[in-house]
């Protein structure tokens, strides 16, 4: 009998144990939200991604009780038709690649025109997909590169092989704040929250860009 109890209570104990190893895993706070699922379809359906030799499908993503992930992401080597190199490449969901390609061909690219009679070669990524808090906070609200809905860049690479870092062109030489917060600002007509070095010490050396839905005239750009 004693021993019968002893094993119950281990087996108790294991189950415990498991479920705590389960909730310990997710360090952020999240509810279930359908609705994304349904805004991934219905760009999928639009046929504004096509795969070509830079953008192709992977598979499904999911992770934390499936809270975090996408269900037809893209891996994007570059955005611009090619042009500019995403490396290491993206992993986003279906609506955060036509955002990229706009923000790139109507901000970045003439932008580097602009200040450097240049283009661009490449963007480095800092971060894409990652089932994390916001802020890497611990017990924060789900970011959403948890959705696969949002990109850190940390640098632009021209096509003469020099690279402009947020972390030290943002407050460096004329022309590099100049094409830095002409990226930046320019951001904001595409994605819905644009953070940078004026935001918080968290983006000191990054833009983040996502497509959080917010209602028309109250993006966060800063
Ligand atoms: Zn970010």
């Amino acid at each position: 009998m004693l021993r019968r109890l002893s094993y119950s209570v281990f087996g108790i104990m294991t189950v415990l144990a498991l479920a705590s190893c389960g909730t310990t895993t997710r360090n952020f706070v999240a509810s279930p939200e359908p609705w994304r699922k349904s805004a991934e379809a219905s760009c999928l359906r639009a046929g504004v991604v096509m795969e070509s030799p830079f953008i192709a499908q992977r598979s499904s993503l999911s992770a934390a009780d499936d809270l975090c992930g996408a269900v037809h992401p893209f891996q994007v080597a570059a955005v611009g038709g090619g042009a500019v190199a995403l490396v290491p490449n993206a992993l986003v969901n279906c609506q955060m690649v036509p955002a990229l390609d706009q923000w790139v061909d109507d901000v970045v690219i003439p932008a580097a025109h602009a200040v450097y009679g240049l283009g661009v070669a490449q963007m480095k990524v800092l971060a894409s997909y990652s089932c994390r808090p916001m802020n890497n906070v611990y017990g924060a609200k789900l970011s959403e590169h948890g959705h696969a809905n949002a990109v850190d860049i940390g640098a632009f690479t021209l096509t003469n092989g020099r690279t402009i870092t947020v972390l030290t062109g943002w407050n460096g030489s004329d022309a590099d704040r100049r094409f830095l917060h002409a990226v930046h600002d320019g951001a904001c007509q595409t994605f819905t929250t644009v953070l940078g070095p004026g935001y918080n010490a968290e983006h000191h050396d990054h833009f983040h860009v996502d497509l959080m839905p917010r209602h028309v005239g109250h993006g966060v750009c800063e």
